[in-house]
């Protein structure tokens, strides 16, 4: 557990990334290595209200906003003086930590056809601004609570078209894909009452056909897959690179494997959470499912969405009842024939976490009953538990104890959460009047996450544990060649055992042989308990899913 910083946001520095056209240019400021000409400040960085909101509450701008750019990631040589290594945060791992406050985006959803009957209350005012406006026909007595609220936090997207979608991944997703694949943890999360578009917006329903229609309205996790595997052909040149993820919820506060099937009908097994301090927190005996396409990380999403947990009541057809986590994990290997530059690494292993959270809830909103009230008191106890986390890890006056072990939600994003992770929040919020007060927590709870401070670098792996990850792999090959033997051998009985897949070819003419999953995309190593790599094992049989040919 690290604790939090005074310090305020070293990597947003408060530059601005306009271009000529006056709109806001993040990601090319990054893309650039973060070398961006200051422009003069913005009324909402100068913490002015939003136009139109002289009145208002201006919650949330304790850190300035408005515009801001992702800071250059510090290369393996050492860092600049700017980038200097946070004093006192420390990791036997890893001395070269830096400050990397969360960064906050609302996203409004528009009105949907069942809301035609309401009126709208909330608006974005600029590129960090949205405002909450004043109850109509309030008691003068709560006015707190019933006063105009600008939030400024570091993005606010009315997200009503793919053009807002993809802006949205280009300023604020593209750079943490960036990061992890140059060896940082990142994280992407999406928070809000239930129905205000969290599983929209992260395209957590997406399927294989979703990953490659980026025109459409797709989300962002098949943007970030599509981003991820249109690089690599570039990025092979230098690294041999394996790419598996993990689908987990958390339901009724326990883990399940959305990827492997348990006796329940609905649900996947039950996995654990564990910690280790090169690795993090980390899930042990989830499946680890070996992708080599786009079209891989669709089936898996679809394999995993089908036991997610999920409900109806009045505010959500397709209500959510757990948070799910759908993590990407990256190893990279430098090629032998690669030299090793700066900013280049031996070895590197990262994690890419996409969570959708399930809602916040209110029985008497939602009108839930039975299994749905309770699942609801449930999701409501989870998120108290984050909240209380982001209260004491945004407590600058003293070190509060950080109550991650309160839930198992809070303990999986302990990296993500004042930890070694480059994290964004995705704060989704409902349009309307009626969702008008859940909204205001929504921010308020957004705002709040905003002074949180990570501390990220490029973990360092030991040699020792280098050659542990080359020997998961080569057994992994070996496992492989053994399953393609046995096939072979129960195909034609008698028959000399084959030595490689070249020999399939030629003994069965139509047989499309699958390359190891670790030959050119590598192999995920093996869980701890060695579940996955056990031939015919349910779901990460090397033949089953690692080989699209073979199914
Ligand atoms: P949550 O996951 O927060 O409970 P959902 O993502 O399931 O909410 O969204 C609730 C409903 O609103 C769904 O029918 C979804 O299609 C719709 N919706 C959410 N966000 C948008 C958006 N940006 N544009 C259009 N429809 C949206
Ligand atoms: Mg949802």
């Amino acid at each position: 557990m690290r604790a939090p910083s005074a310090n305020p946001g070293m990597v947003l520095d408060e530059v601005g990334a306009f271009d000529s056209t006056g709109n806001v240019n993040v990601h090319s400021a990054y893309r650039s290595g973060g070398k961006v000409t200051p422009s003069p400040p913005s009324a909402s960085s100068q913490g002015q209200p939003a136009p139109g909101s002289q009145k208002s509450t201006n919650v949330g701008a304790s850190r300035k906003s408005g515009v801001f750019k992702w800071s250059k990631a510090p290369s393996e040589g050492g860092n600049s003086a700017s980038e200097s290594p946070k004093k006192g945060a420390r990791n036997e791992f890893n001395a070269n930590l830096r400050d990397s406050a969360v960064k906050v985006a609302v996203v409004v959803r528009p009105r949907l056809a069942s809301e035609k009957q309401t009126k709208e209350c909330v608006t974005v005012a600029d590129a960090a601004t949205v405002v909450v406006a004043a109850r109509q026909n309030a008691a003068a007595t709560d006015l707190a609570n019933n006063s105009e609220s600008s939030f400024q936090m570091d993005r606010a997207y009315h997200l009503n078209t793919v053009e807002v979608e993809r802006q949205l991944f280009d300023e604020l997703v593209q750079p943490i894909v960036d990061r992890v694949l140059t060896g940082f943890n990142g994280t992407v999360f999406a928070y809000g009452q239930t129905g205000s578009g969290k599983t929209f917006t992260m395209g957590t329903a997406a399927s294989a056909a979703h990953m490659k229609t980026p025109k459409n309205h797709v989300g962002v996790i098949p943007r970030v897959v599509s981003s991820i595997f249109s690089g690599l052909p570039e990025l092979k040149t230098r690294y041999s690179v394996s790419i598996w993820v993990e689908y987990v919820e958390i339901y009724a506060d326990e883990i399940r494997d959305l990827l492997r099937s348990s006796d329940t009908p609905r649900a996947g097994t039950l996995v654990a959470i564990r910690e280790s301090p090169a690795r993090g927190t980390y899930i042990e005996g989830a499946e680890r499912r070996s992708v080599q396409s786009e079209a891989d990380v669709g089936d898996a999403l679809e394999d995993g969405n089908a036991r997610r947990a999920v409900g109806v009541h009045n505010l959500n057809e397709a209500s959510s009842r757990s948070h799910a986590l759908f993590t990407l994990h990256v190893e990279q290997r430098l090629l032998p024939t690669a030299p090793l530059g700066a900013g280049c690494h031996r070895f590197l292993r990262t994690k890419l976490h996409l969570v959708d959270l399930a809602g916040s809830e209110r029985a008497k909103e939602t009108g839930a009953s039975g299994q749905t009230f309770s699942e609801g008191v449930q999701i409501n106890k989870g998120l108290s538990a984050l909240g209380n986390v982001i209260s004491a890890l945004t407590e600058v006056k003293r070190r509060p104890h950080i109550p991650y072990r309160d839930s198992k939600l809070t303990r999986l994003l302990q990296d993500s959460l004042g930890g070694n992770s480059e994290t964004l929040m995705l704060a989704c919020v409902g349009p309307t009047i009626p969702a008008r007060d859940q909204t205001l927590n929504t921010l308020r709870y957004a705002a709040r996450a905003r002074n949180i401070h990570n501390h990220v670098g490029v973990t360092k792996y030991s040699a020792d544990e280098e050659i542990a990850a080359l020997r998961a792999a080569l057994a992994e090959r070996e496992a492989f060649i053994g399953q393609l033997q046995q096939q072979l051998a129960t195909a034609s009985p008698g028959a000399t055992p084959m030595t490689g897949p070249q020999k399939l070819q030629q003994r069965v003419p139509n047989a499309k042989v699958a390359a190891p999953p670790n030959a050119k995309a590598g192999t995920p190593p093996p869980s701890s308990h060695g579940r996955n790599s056990r031939p015919g094992s349910s779901g990460n049989s090397t033949l089953s899913r690692a080989s699209p040919a073979f199914r």
